[in-house]
């Protein structure tokens, strides 16, 4: 193909990682756990600190690195006790590793719809929810591409029923609710530094909690559940979920360029709504008022009256070497999900995060797009309402 490929959102790396990664090699500290994975721990708790009134962490902040995300929405669900049977309800739209762990654990995933306003799950249909499974023992809320849900509703709404909020935050690392981090309006947050991600460790993930007690919990699990004796003693069954010295060098590179690459998110999400403005039957993944995203992928929906249809999208921008994909397709649409409920305030199976679902594209957000990337996009897009 004639012109370079455009991504979706792939690895931007600014240098400083290798600096890390170095010191570990000098120091041969390529295994086990050791400087690198501490400070990262440190640096990003600092990082969600950073940002805050300092009354949101009067009992501090903790963290544990792991190898992924989904490694610790398991171990969150873990520390809240999921049994075999226990209801946890989870944003539909989504993707499958916020739900996964809830079956690795016999637990019953129960999906909640969207609203139209945020695409985040609905607070609404959460307390119908709750109506139905009043003995459900927690809920994991997604950011879906960046834009915080209404984390306060949910979490107060959580409080009223004694339950366990987890925030999956893999999607939004560094974005704002109402001026705080997401990631610690839950008792547990999780973060993904995997490659697609705002910031990557090429794979891993992060728990944190203000919960000093769980997050040691949590690391002893990530550690193979090793008692502390001179042999190898085992009260419990453990993991090998922690993250290696060596990535952690690469996230403490990445974590420091976090602000630069919110801004240019930012910046490709205003320049394609911009560009498009006049194209009626496209909308914007909307961003609600108090919400600062980190704008991690822009996405667009059409009108179901639009004749452009998603799929002509997708393909005609992958015939011009561009990667764009398709909105997550909802959980209570997935067929190994099928036997899961689905709680949602409208009239139609698909719910709203089906039909966004059917009507979405995500378009490319990488950070290194150029000006000319974002052009070259943009033309072809228009081109299907014959504007160019
Ligand atoms: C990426 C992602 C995860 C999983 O993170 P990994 O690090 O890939 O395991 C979980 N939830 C959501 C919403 C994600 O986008």
């Amino acid at each position: 193909m004639e012109k370079n490929r455009i991504y979706l959102s792939s690895p931007t790396m600014n240098g400083l990682e290798q600096q890390y990664i170095q010191e570990a090699f000098d120091t041969n500290w390529i295994a086990p756990l050791g400087p690198n994975v501490n400070e990262f721990e440190k640096e990003f708790v600092s990082y969600l600190a950073s940002k805050e009134p300092t009354e949101s962490f009067e009992n501090g902040l903790y963290s544990t690195a792991l190898v992924s995300g989904t490694a610790a929405i398991h171990l969150a669900l873990k520390a809240v006790g999921i049994k075999k049977g226990d209801v946890v309800f989870c944003s539909s739209l989504t993707f499958a590793a916020s739900c996964n762990p809830i079956v690795y654990e016999g637990g019953v995933p129960v999906f909640i719809d969207s609203e139209e306003d945020s695409w985040n799950m609905d607070p609404k249909a959460l307390r119908k929810a709750f109506k139905k499974y009043p003995n459900a023992k927690a809920v994991i809320v997604v950011n879906l591409y960046g834009t915080p849900a209404k984390l306060d509703e949910i979490a107060s709404i959580c409080r009223e029923h004694n339950v366990v909020l987890i925030e999956d935050a893999a999607e939004s690392l560094g974005a704002r609710y109402k001026g705080i981090q997401t990631g610690t309006f839950g008792k547990y947050g999780i973060f993904s530094f995997n490659g697609n991600k705002i910031i990557t460790t090429s794979g891993g993930g992060m728990l944190v909690s203000d919960d000093q007690s769980m997050i040691d919990k949590a690391r002893f699990w990530a550690t193979q559940a090793r008692e502390i004796a001179s042999h190898y003693e085992h009260e419990e069954i453990g993991y090998n979920y922690r993250m290696s010295n060596v990535l952690a060098g690469i996230g403490r590179g990445q974590l420091k360029s976090l602000d630069e690459f919110i801004e240019r998110k930012k910046k490709i999400y205003y320049t394609y709504k911009e560009a498009l403005k006049d194209i009626e039957d496209i909308r914007f993944n909307p961003i609600p008022e108090d919400c600062q995203p980190n704008y991690w992928l822009t996405c667009i929906t059409l009108k179901d009256t639009s004749k452009v249809k998603p799929i002509d999208i997708l393909i005609t921008l992958e015939n011009n070497n561009i990667e764009a994909r398709p909105i997550w397709k909802p959980m209570h649409m997935q067929p190994v999900f099928a036997d899961c409920d689905f709680i949602s305030m409208v009239d139609d199976p698909k719910g709203i995060s089906g039909k966004i679902f059917e009507c979405g594209v995500c378009l490319p957000s990488d950070i290194k797009n150029t000006d000319e990337d974002m052009g070259r996009i943009i033309r072809i897009v228009k081109g299907f309402w014959g504007s160019r």
